[in-house]
């Protein structure tokens, strides 16, 4: 390994640290530096504690076992900047301080969240000491990764591994530092890829490895064809097959994962019967009888579902061509129209696999959980979908994109601007470095009453017959005036007509969106008939049985809409975090065409302005790196100076004084606030064993 001192290397490399560029922090020096070095294969660079990251797109010899020893309990400054540097100084703390932390991944999509995640996990898995008894747990909390990204991650545009549900997970660690419990939440998965994909994307990775690794029993058993084409709800971005992906290799990966993982045979055929379901339900056609009603056209789907899900076929043709109304505590049934029919099974579609995700997360967790000592301390990861702009951005963007909006948030309070507040608090003279606060837009989104969550919800739950068009026009009416928001004029009647006009547009920090609002207020009510649910419930399938409540056949209970609960986990996610000692990573992409060394200026000056990364580093530079209330500097400090040493016996503050005047520091490096030492840029002795944090 090299250090990069030397100016020669350093021309070449450049610095491997943001905050020791000579210039002034021009966001030309810093795309320069950043250029520099992606083009010798450093994607990482620091600013302060906070790590820089950009999606190389080939494989690196970065993430070797070599690699992951060197980094192990080293400081962090020693070495070249890495994510196992982030990871094990994270680790170190905790183990030290016995206190619980949090690895925040940000960026687009395609920019290397995912990866980071994994490869983090890999690291703390393989580096920490491991006792025979925790081997297999350690198997369980890597194996966990390949099935949760079968079911909820699928080729898109932006990545041909896209995560399409949000996750957070604990890592426990025991009092020797080994890995001992791990625990999931997992957010809001995008369940209407189920049923449809645009152009050039998938669905859900795990049909395909059925089909093309399943094993003959299996596939014959779940009356499936291993031909893709034959599916219609796997075949509508027309690339069942794509070159990056090998599904055979991966099914092998995730059944050997479910061993590990302690699925019963029984599971997998439950689950996997409701998987296959799906694809037989996307098979069913309609036909029109003379009425106008919707009759199915041939019944072999029906017998494969029925058989799979164990419900009567009576019951579940019943439930795919009529709706059930109670009326005056009668139960009535209404035949559909062909669309409504559609509805209806793209509604089942996606209402069990949906619940089979979430009852997966739950399985995994039951194989993580510690129940020994479940207050042992976590490093917590997340790795949430991206910021994500397509050709044609619906609610499942607008959700993603709101999802970042807050994420954004929490990093701007958390960094930029409690650390300016402590300046202020603690008496520290400082020229404020001015941002973009995102709160604004985010307030756009969630407010009470006026935001546009409420706003929708209004419309879905409210008396009046509502459709996406009077959506647009309560929102234009309350909020049209928002400087983050457009919405066309509406209020011409010929306009109206015209289903182009269903849009609007948001100017979110990452950038502009524009949604079109078409079915927006359908998923949002995520209505599923009360029939479907009603063969969901009478199903033999103990999995889907697990995932249904009776209670949801109650007429007098409304069901929260999507983007309520969505809110609400969302923060309760913010909460967690919150608790935690917080590190960031901040990933870039350097091209949207996934091309291996290529650097696009533009593209990547456009993220490093949304993410806030010059704003990052002028308080970084300006700022103190270190800073430690004068108590517990002193206290574990007091014996490097005779004065201090075994005992101080004035004010703490006094005494930390007299400690960092004797270990050389000079006046222009450090101050003294109200409660705290500040130091511009600790020492090695300071950095080793406190080396991130900043509190
Ligand atoms: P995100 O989760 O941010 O959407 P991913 O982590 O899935 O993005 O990365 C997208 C793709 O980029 C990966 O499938 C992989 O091909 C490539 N990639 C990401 N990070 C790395 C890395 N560190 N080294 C090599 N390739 C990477
Ligand atoms: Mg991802």
């Amino acid at each position: 390994m090299h250090m990069e001192g030397s100016l020669s290397a350093r021309d070449k490399v450049g610095v491997q640290d943001f905050v020791l560029l000579d210039s002034h922090t021009s966001e030309a020096a810093f795309m320069d530096n950043l250029r520099k070095r992606f083009q010798e294969n450093l994607i990482y660079t620091y600013i302060g504690t906070m790590l820089v990251s950009v999606n190389p797109y080939k494989e690196l010899e970065l993430y070797t076992q070599r690699q992951m020893e060197l980094y192990q309990g080293v400081n962090y400054i020693e070495l070249p900047p890495h994510i196992y540097a982030v990871a094990a100084n994270a680790y170190r703390v905790m183990c030290t301080e016995r206190n619980n932390h949090f690895i925040l991944i940000s960026g687009e999509s395609g920019s290397g969240k995912t990866e980071t995640s994994k490869k983090i996990l890999q690291f703390l898995a393989i580096t920490c000491p491991i006792t025979k008894k925790l081997q297999t747990f350690r198997d369980r909390l890597l194996l966990s990764n390949p099935v949760l990204e079968a079911f909820g991650n699928a080729k898109t545009i932006h990545n041909d591994n896209s995560s399409r549900f949000g996750k957070y997970m604990d890592v426990q660690f025991d009092y020797k530092g080994a890995p001992c419990g791990g625990h999931i939440l997992s957010y809001l998965i995008e369940k209407s890829r189920v049923v449809h994909q645009n152009p050039g994307e998938r669905n859900f990775h795990i049909f395909y490895q059925l089909l093309e690794g399943g094993e003959d029993h299996l596939i014959n058993w779940l009356g499936l064809d291993r031909n893709p084409q034959k599916y219609s709800y796997l075949i509508q971005g027309e690339c069942a097959k794509v070159s990056s992906i090998c599904d055979k290799t991966n099914w092998k990966l995730v059944r050997r994962a479910f061993t590990i993982l302690e699925f019963t045979e029984a599971d997998i055929e439950h689950l996997f019967g409701i998987v296959a379901s799906v694809l037989h339900l996307g098979n069913i056609k309609y036909e029109e009888d003379t009425h106008g009603h919707a009759i199915i056209k041939n019944g072999s789907q029906l017998q494969w579902i029925s058989k799979l899900l164990g419900v009567p076929v009576s019951l579940l043709q019943e439930a795919l061509t009529n709706k059930k109304i109670e009326a005056r505590s009668e139960e009535v049934l209404s035949p559909l129209n062909l669309e409504l029919a559609y509805y209806a099974r793209d509604a089942l579609a996606k209402a069990i696999y949906g619940r089979s995700f979430n009852w997966l997360v739950n399985k995994i967790n039951s194989s993580l959980s510690n129940k020994e000592s479940p207050q042992q301390p976590v490093i917590g990861l997340l790795d949430i979908y991206g910021f994500e702009i397509l050709e044609t951005n619906s609610f499942e963007q607008f959700c993603i994109n709101y999802c970042n909006e807050k994420l954004q948030q929490l990093f701007i309070s958390m960094t930029l601007k409690a650390e300016q507040e402590e300046y202020k608090i603690e008496g520290i003279e400082w020229e404020p470095v001015q941002y973009f606060d995102n709160k604004i837009i985010c307030d756009l989104i969630e407010e009470k009453y006026k935001g546009i969550i409420a706003i929708m919800n209004e419309e879905c739950l409210g008396p009046g017959e509502a459709t996406d068009l009077s959506f647009l026009a309560k929102l234009e009416e309350k909020v049209g005036d928002h400087p983050h928001l457009l919405t066309r004029k509406l209020a011409d009647p010929i306009a109206r007509k015209t289903i182009d006009w269903l849009d609007f547009r948001l100017i979110h920090y990452a950038g502009e969106v524009t949604y079109c609002a078409v079915g927006f207020l359908e998923k949002n009510n995520d209505l599923l008939y009360r029939n479907s649910k009603e063969v969901i419930l009478k199903s033999k399938n103990y999995i889907l049985r697990d995932c249904f409540h009776s209670s949801e056949l109650d007429n007098r209970r409304r069901p929260e809409t999507v983007t309520t609960q969505f809110k609400n986990t969302l923060s309760s996610l913010i909460e967690i975090i919150l608790l935690k000692e917080p590190t960031y990573i901040r990933c870039i992409k350097p091209n949207n065409n996934k091309q291996p060394g290529k650097f696009e200026d533009m593209l990547i000056r456009h993220q490093v302005k949304y993410l806030g990364l010059m704003e990052h580093l002028r308080v970084r530079r300006a700022g103190f790196a270190y800073r430690r209330k004068y108590e517990i500097f002193l206290e574990r400090y007091k014996a490097l100076c005779p004065q201090t040493w075994p005992n101080w016996a004035g004010p703490a503050r006094e005494g930390v004084e007299k400690l960092v005047k004797y270990l050389g520091y000079q006046p222009n490096e450090y101050k003294l606030g109200r409660t705290k030492l500040f130091i511009r840029f600790p020492r090695t002795l300071f950095a080793t064993v406190d080396s991130f944090e900043i509190r």
